[in-house]
């Protein structure tokens, strides 16, 4: 079974419900990019004969078992692409409210209350570094001037550089193998690129079958 989260489609994760995602770009906001394109990733993967399922913010259901679990996501204007995966040591971001802020390892007294946490053990953080850079070898080839892409592919992110994307809330609420979010680009800044979903969704799909394919899960 693999997992494709449609990031910030509601409805959301309890904690992290104020995270509606870059408000402008490619499909008009960074929801109606990923909901656009995580259907066209697992209808490729369906067809290529995965079980693939979609899950919104709010991950369902919770805890679920299964191979892989990819998140979905545009950046805003001023970021862009990269990819993070679950790592072992702390876990998952907090914010003030329902998400606003910056994230913290540790709650804050306003914290909206989480769902229960899913652990993510030194296997499940290998398989999920494994399954980035697989995802990364194909996402660079398509990540280029030529396609629209304006600005650079950052590739898998190291443990500590970017927590936001490192302890992000969904690889703890699944059990999947291998946990890992995507970034696509930059909202505004790459829509020339965003707007290609059939070619990101052929890359996304074709990273994970390369993945299972190397792990013989099929
Ligand atoms: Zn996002």
């Amino acid at each position: 079974m693999v997992w494709i989260q449609a990031g910030h489609v509601g409805p959301r994760e309890p904690g992290y419900a104020a995270q509606t995602g870059a408000a402008a770009g490619a499909y008009g906001s960074e929801i109606g990019f990923t909901r656009i394109l995580a259907r066209k990733v697992v209808t490729r993967l369906r067809a290529a004969g995965v079980n693939a399922r979609l899950t919104p913010g709010k991950v369902t259901p919770l805890a679920a078992r299964g191979a892989v679990f990819v998140s979905l996501h545009y950046d805003v204007p001023t970021g862009r692409a990269l990819i993070g995966h679950a790592v072992t040591g702390g876990g998952e971001n907090y914010y003030h409210g329902e998400g606003f802020g910056t994230p913290s390892p540790t709650p804050y007294a306003d914290s909206a209350p989480h769902r229960r946490a899913t652990t993510v053990s030194p296997a499940v953080a290998a398989r999920s570094r494994e399954l980035a850079r697989r995802l990364a070898r194909r996402y660079r080839t398509a990540f280029t001037p030529a396609h629209g892409a304006r600005t650079t592919f950052g590739g898998v992110q190291t443990p500590t550089a970017n927590p936001r994307v490192m302890h992000y809330y969904g690889f703890y609420r699944t059990r999947a193998g291998a946990r890992v979010l995507i970034e696509c680009g930059a909202g505004v800044t790459d829509d020339r690129f965003l707007r290609r979903t059939g070619l990101i969704s052929r890359v996304v799909s074709a990273g994970v079958l390369d993945y299972l394919r190397a792990r013989r899960l099929r």
